[in-house]
């Protein structure tokens, strides 16, 4: 039987590919397709040949999955060869409807679109790369595995704002969580390093990439996590603000006279570490604070002590925690803000060892051996993780 999986994640003018082998999690090829719709269309492939790049225009998302097709063909592997068993596609919002991945037909597609107000930003995208898919890969099953479904474990009082009742029963305003392939793939990382059965261990995992959130892992179900209706909440991002008194829009707009959209994209673009220091990438942002600026210094402190905040608010929701784990580009490599994020929690049983954190080893353990709080350094594979869920739901 063949174990490979076409994985797809389709942004508003960007289409990214992976092909995965989904029981090694070993990548084949993969690549990137940007500027779609736009000038400047820009193709890069991977595949056995190495990397080839291509600078064609790209119209729409169906020419950028025809590029991607062919360039399959022209410098491999030739998927005609490798037998697809499933496309898998991420999509961002499932709403409360979606705990688990979905064989997708008209019936989800309408579905998925429904969900078009809570992720104006991001589902539309996911379904043309849903619909584009469906017609160049007719015969194959395709998956949708959702950024929410991780977290439709939440219990109520984790979801729930406190707002008028009817809003989250006429509108859904709720708390929903996302980077839940992330978070489900490292859980279960967490737990084989740990040598314990996933259903028992207690995590606190901490995804800090150019998006940023944490969540708080309870056998295995997540419990409590800092995203809320929409990817705006939480954590300090690259470029967006997460947590804000509510009270700023109203002033923003009554003061500044700023329209929604205006405050919108401010908080969503403009802010987090670009808004503090004027940079989002975060190294950079080390590269600047080295260099004395005080403003990227700041930053880096206001993104860490958030960071703090947190551990110690799901410390408190777990009780018990066997293990903290750090993922994405800066939870990874940022052996800095995991040292100045866990200080001063020795009281709880975290203790880094300076050395293990500072170049962490294979098996990602930067605590010390007589800490009670394992903390570890774990590299996050959503790919692979939505080849796994698709080829699981198709195998049933
Ligand atoms: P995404 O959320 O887009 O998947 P990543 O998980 O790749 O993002 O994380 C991107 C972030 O990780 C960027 O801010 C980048 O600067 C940061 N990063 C990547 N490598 C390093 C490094 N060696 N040291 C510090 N930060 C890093």
């Amino acid at each position: 039987m063949n174990d490979y999986v076409l994985v797809i994640n389709a942004g508003s003018s960007s289409l990214k590919y992976s092909l995965i082998h989904a029981e090694s999690g070993e990548a084949v090829a993969d690549g990137l397709i940007e500027r779609i719709g736009e000038s400047g269309g820009h193709q890069t492939h991977r595949g056995p040949d190495g990397e080839t790049e291509n600078s064609d225009a790209i119209a729409s998302h169906e020419d950028a999955l025809r590029a991607a097709i062919d360039a399959f063909e022209t410098h491999g592997p030739s998927l005609d060869d490798l037998e697809l068993a499933a496309v898998g596609h991420r999509v961002v919002h499932g709403g409360s409807k979606f705990a688990k991945p979905v064989l997708i037909d008209d019936a989800l597609v309408a579905e998925v679109t429904e969900l078009v107000p809570l992720a104006p930003l991001h589902n539309p995208a996911n379904l043309e790369g849903i619909k584009v898919a469906r017609r160049l890969f007719p015969d194959l099953p395709q998956v949708a595995v959702f950024d929410t479904a991780f977290h439709q474990t939440l219990p109520p009082h984790a979801y729930t704002y406190a707002v008028p009742s009817e809003w989250l029963e006429e509108h859904g305003i709720r708390r929903y969580g996302f980077h839940g392939t992330s978070y489900s793939f490292v859980a279960g990382q967490a737990a084989q390093r740990l040598g314990r059965d996933l259903a028992e261990v207690n995590l606190i995992v901490l995804h800090l990439g150019n998006g940023c959130s944490a969540a708080a892992v309870q056998g295995g179900r997540s419990v409590e996590t800092s995203m809320g209706m929409t990817p705006l909440e939480g954590l300090v991002m690259g470029t967006r603000s997460g947590d804000l008194d509510p009270a700023v829009h109203g002033h923003l707009a009554r003061e500044l006279g700023w329209s929604i959209d205006e405050i919108d994209k401010a908080l969503n673009s403009k802010s987090g570490l670009k808004g503090l220091a004027g940079e989002n990438d975060f190294r950079e942002l080390s590269r600047l604070r080295g260099s004395g600026d005080a403003k990227a210094q700041l930053a880096f402190e206001v993104y860490c002590h958030r960071i703090k905040k947190y551990v110690g608010a799901y410390y408190a929701v777990l009780g018990t925690v066997d293990a903290i784990v750090f993922t994405a580009g800066v939870g990874q490599h940022s052996a800095e803000v995991r040292a100045t994020s866990l200080q001063g929690l020795e009281r709880l049983g975290i203790h880094l060892d300076p050395v293990r954190n500072a170049d962490p080893a294979d098996d990602g353990l930067v605590s010390t051996d007589d800490a009670d709080v394992a903390v570890l350094v774990i590299p996050t594979n959503e790919e692979w993780e939505i080849a796994r869920q698709a080829l699981d739901l198709v195998r049933g």
